[in-house]
């Protein structure tokens, strides 16, 4: 105990406040479970926030990002590392995009994307002409930079740092009739249209397919670029490695980060061909975008995910977990898709179940009103089972 009071009174005299954290000092991990300084051990159904895509300490992440650090850990952009081009190759290859851009958190993938819109309208119509309104979705949740915030599509965000950034206008999530009446208020005025095929930070609720197919009937109508902000949503944790595969659609710009890299810091924003040359030299930069560390996380990340096999085992553990949910008397609704998974309680503050669950050994992540798990990818059944034991005699 004292060495855990030490840890957060030193941690908390020297760190900005910006965070409510749970009085927990995680020392280390193995596979999906973690261990705290005194060395209790909890089952992980959060890996981060979704981004220890493999569990902890993965013997093949591991030795990649060593032999990395080994080899050479960074350098400038203004020289090429091969570990660089074997990810964006594997990356765009298997994603189906021409080209990416390399950032190190989603925030910069999506400014990268909100960048890439407003000058493809530029460029293509002139500054005159103002076609740099980009309609997000209200409950959306797009990042903390300045722009991602003024993006983000919820009053609670829009507070203390004003101004915010101009150009952004929200429509409803599934609701067609309003994202007609903002595009044909802003006719002639809009770039792009950004969503999350499922809001995560907003409660982990899907977008109703006709929803995004009304999204992409419009765009296509007015030139506008289609933004997918797979953030969370991307690199297999929905059972495919875009959730837009699921939809059927294929937006103009994808951005990914929170589990690419398996736990090392990582963004990208993917392209087609119509907006991959938008950026040119001088126009946009990440001095760390593209580290190698990362880059051979994510090639460890992206070799696990595209074996055979793999997606499909996520979709049954995704099933598997639902169900075994659905079993629990105090669960009154399961949204989302794979192993993205929102749980309302019949009655019950969610983050009450998660600091229980917590001190029971289970780390559970929470959205809005719902308890949110988004456990390691490779979780086992037994895990599974031994996760929801936990949960179970926590609610009762
Ligand atoms: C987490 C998240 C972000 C922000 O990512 P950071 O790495 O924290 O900047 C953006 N969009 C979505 C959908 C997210 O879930």
């Amino acid at each position: 105990m004292e060495k855990k009071k030490n840890t957060i009174e030193q941690f908390n005299e020297h760190v900005m406040g910006s965070y409510g954290r749970y009085d927990l000092v995680l020392e280390k991990g193995e596979g999906r479970t973690a261990e705290d300084e005194n060395g209790r051990q909890y089952i992980d159904f959060g890996s981060g926030i979704g981004t220890n895509s493999l569990g902890y300490c993965n013997e093949k992440w591991v030795e990649a990002v060593c032999a990395q650090a080994h080899s050479i850990q960074h350098t400038s952009n203004y020289y090429y590392t091969k570990v660089q081009a074997v990810f964006a190759k594997k990356l765009c290859e298997a994603a189906g995009y021409d080209k990416m851009f390399f950032g190190n958190s989603g925030a910069e993938a999506n400014e990268c994307a909100i960048k890439i819109a407003r000058k493809y309208s530029f460029d293509k119509y002139g500054k005159d002409a103002e076609r740099n309104i980009i309609v997000t979705l209200k409950n959306s949740f797009h990042g903390r930079t300045m722009g991602t915030l003024s993006a983000t599509g919820q009053d609670v965000f829009h507070n203390y740092f004003f101004p915010f950034l101009p150009g952004f206008v929200n429509a409803k999530a599934n609701d067609i009739a309003d994202l007609k009446r903002v595009l044909d208020e802003n006719k002639g005025r809009v770039c792009a249209v950004m969503f999350e095929f499922i809001q995560g930070e907003g409660g982990v609720i899907a977008l109703e397919h006709e929803f995004v197919n009304a999204i992409f009937e419009e765009c296509a109508k007015d030139d506008i670029l289609t933004i997918a902000d797979e953030v969370q949503t991307g690199v297999g944790r929905t059972g495919t490695l875009l959730t837009s595969e699921q939809y059927g659609v294929k937006p103009d710009i994808t951005t990914l980060a929170k589990g690419l890299a398996g736990g090392v810091p990582i963004g990208v924003c993917l392209a087609t061909e119509k907006c991959s040359g938008v950026l040119t030299p001088g126009t946009h930069g990440s001095t760390f975008g593209g580290n190698p560390l990362a880059c051979a996380g994510g090639n460890a990340v992206l070799d696990t995910l595209l074996a055979e096999g793999f997606t499909d085992s996520i979709v049954q553990k995704g099933n598997f977990f639902r169900q075994k949910l659905n079993e629990l008397p105090q669960v009154d609704h399961v949204s989302g898709l794979g192993l993205m998974i929102g749980v309302s309680l019949k009655e019950g503050d969610p983050h009450d179940v998660a600091k229980k669950c917590l001190e029971n050994g289970l780390l559970i992540l929470t959205a809005k009103e719902k308890l949110r798990f988004l456990p390691p990818l490779n979780i086992s059944y037994e895990e599974i089972d031994k996760g929801l034991e936990i949960l179970a005699g926590v609610l009762g």
